[in-house]
């Protein structure tokens, strides 16, 4: 439903490659998606609801980087579609997550069939980059049993509404103190030595919630993850009715639009259907 999508850029004159691929599809309460309320009263409110919203992707970002590839979030798995798949994380999630969500993957679209579709060999990942540890960016940690997992440490430390019941049993990521700034952003880590390619703390859906930023030569693109769910909310400034935190959320939106004003950048939400065409025309925020 959401062809992947390639395309070339350089970093310091090198030539690097951004693929979008979508790991299957997603569909939650219309207020989830976009709240009336806050807070208690906005799990309330999408709870109740019937509603769902249109398919949206689960967006994997591949930087082919002259320093190697990074694989930003890992997306879904087929196995979501099971019916038990959320038993061992108790009651209440299972509850949630079988009820407010309705989730479409095959087996071919997860993480490491799609990297074999592009012809990249798992053994040539220099890292995954995790968002947040929520389970449709972690569910295809399976494919990389043996590569560096970068995590923002206190998304580590304090994470929200996470299933670690479903994580891999040798999940162990390395944890990144975020003690460098970038533009406006004050809680920043570079993950290349060209300093290209950075993760921000965007907190608002988790504490520790992250973006990745890719400065190429010619434009910034900026993977959001769950900041908001389409480039039109964020403009819109409407939040989502599951954020950690609303004034986290705001804060994030504030600093997110002054860095987009400044800099020409493509956004890409990992739940936006349109971020796929906006990378491949690159119409910028
Ligand atoms: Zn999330």
């Amino acid at each position: 439903m959401f062809n992947t999508q390639t395309i070339n850029v350089t970093v310091k004159g090198n030539a690097a490659k951004v693929h979008l691929v979508s790991t299957g599809i997603v569909s939650v309460k219309t207020k989830f998606r976009e709240a009336r309320f806050k807070g208690l009263l906005a799990m309330a409110d999408f709870m109740l609801e019937k509603k769902f919203t249109e398919w949206m992707p689960i967006w994997v970002m591949i930087i082919e980087h002259p320093e190697g590839v990074f694989v930003i979030d890992t997306g879904e798995n087929a196995n979501v579609n099971d019916k038990d798949y959320f038993k061992s994380s108790g009651f209440f999630a299972n509850w949630f997550d079988t009820t407010q969500f309705r989730f479409m993957v095959e087996s071919s679209e997860e993480i490491g069939p799609q990297l074999q579709q592009l012809n990249i060999d798992i053994k040539n990942v220099k890292a995954v980059i995790l968002t947040h540890l929520h389970l449709d960016h972690i569910d295809g940690l399976k494919y990389f049993p043996s590569t560096e997992i970068l995590v923002n440490k206190y998304e580590w430390e304090k994470p929200y509404g996470d299933l670690p019941k479903l994580y891999p049993s040798w999940f162990k990521p390395t944890l990144i103190e975020l003690n460098e700034t970038c533009d406006v952003f004050d809680r920043v880590k570079f993950l290349t030595a060209s300093k290209d390619i950075a993760l921000i703390q965007t907190p608002g859906h988790t504490y520790g919630h992250c973006s990745v930023l890719f400065k190429t030569d010619d434009y910034d693109i900026f993977f959001a993850a769950d900041l908001c769910y389409t480039q039109q909310q964020f403009l819109e400034k409407k939040y989502a009715g599951a954020n950690c935190s609303k004034k986290l959320a705001q804060g994030s939106y504030e600093k997110v639009t002054a860095y987009t004003k400044a800099h020409k950048t493509i956004f890409i939400p990992s739940h936006d259907g349109d971020a796929g065409r906006r990378l491949k025309e690159k119409i910028f925020v």
